[in-house]
């Protein structure tokens, strides 16, 4: 089997100023300069990329975006390209996040722009899919997932330049999680349409609790988290659960 070293990589969302994002990017690097045996990622609110990154800088601690415009530059307010994004010393940018389909209406045609954005400008873009609730209630959870991977991603994937991250649209920030059986079912249907040497995360309500049990799941290589990350020991934990 290809070698996928694990990640655990923290979306910050809409949540900081200056003195928590410092404090919080502190908190993170002082336990990643110890010993642990995973990749690590912490992808904060825009404004707080360069606190943060300063804060980080040694550590080990990788930094993302938490969303990127296709086009390089121009007349889209509000908007961060991919190389903004790189210029301000990030390597990662996750697209497609279910609060990004979900309340400002991305599609895959939009993710698969974004992942080629990501790409043109040196980062590794995480593409993250996932069901809703009633999608699974309907029994098409695996269907509307394969779909939304078959839209999103581009050809021309490497090791390298792509992350998939299957979250559950309801399992976000509610404290519930799938059954293990369903985690590894999805994984395992993304699998077959990825390469091998792809990494795969879980996320959606990952906590220092449950995280040793889905991250033991084959084809479970590590985690994004939500909620979790905001408290540096409760990232901390989810690491060190990694193994
Ligand atoms: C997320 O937003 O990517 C996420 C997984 O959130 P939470 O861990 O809070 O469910």
């Amino acid at each position: 089997m290809a070698e996928r070293k694990r990640l655990v990589a923290g979306n910050w969302k809409m949540n900081g100023g200056r003195a928590d994002g410092l404090a919080l990017a502190r908190g993170v690097a002082e336990r990643a300069r110890g010993s642990h045996g995973c990749d690590l990622l912490v992808c904060p609110p825009f404004t707080l990329l360069a606190t943060a990154g300063k804060a980080l800088a040694g550590s080990g601690v990788a930094l993302g975006g938490q969303d990127c415009h296709a086009a390089i530059s121009g007349a889209f307010t509000g908007c961060i390209s991919a190389e903004m994004l790189k210029d301000a010393g990030c390597s990662h940018a996750i697209v497609g996040h279910s609060e990004r389909r979900h309340t400002c209406g991305e599609t895959d045609a939009d993710i698969r722009a974004k992942t080629l954005a990501a790409w043109r400008a040196g980062l590794t873009a995480i593409v993250c899919v996932g069901e809703t609730r009633a999608e699974r209630e309907g029994g098409r959870a695996i269907s509307v997932v394969e779909a939304q991977t078959a839209g999103s991603l581009p050809d021309g994937a490497t090791s390298q330049n792509l992350i998939v991250a299957y979250e559950p649209v309801w399992a976000i920030g509610t404290g519930l999680t799938p059954t293990m059986g369903d985690i590894a079912e999805m994984h395992a249907a993304i699998r077959a349409r990825i390469r091998a040497d792809t990494r795969m995360l879980y996320g959606g309500s990952v906590n220092p609790k449950n995280a040793a049990e889905i991250l033991a799941l084959e084809d479970v290589d590590g985690a994004l988290v939500g909620g979790a990350s905001l408290k540096a020991d409760d990232f901390w934990a989810i690491a060190e659960a990694c193994g």
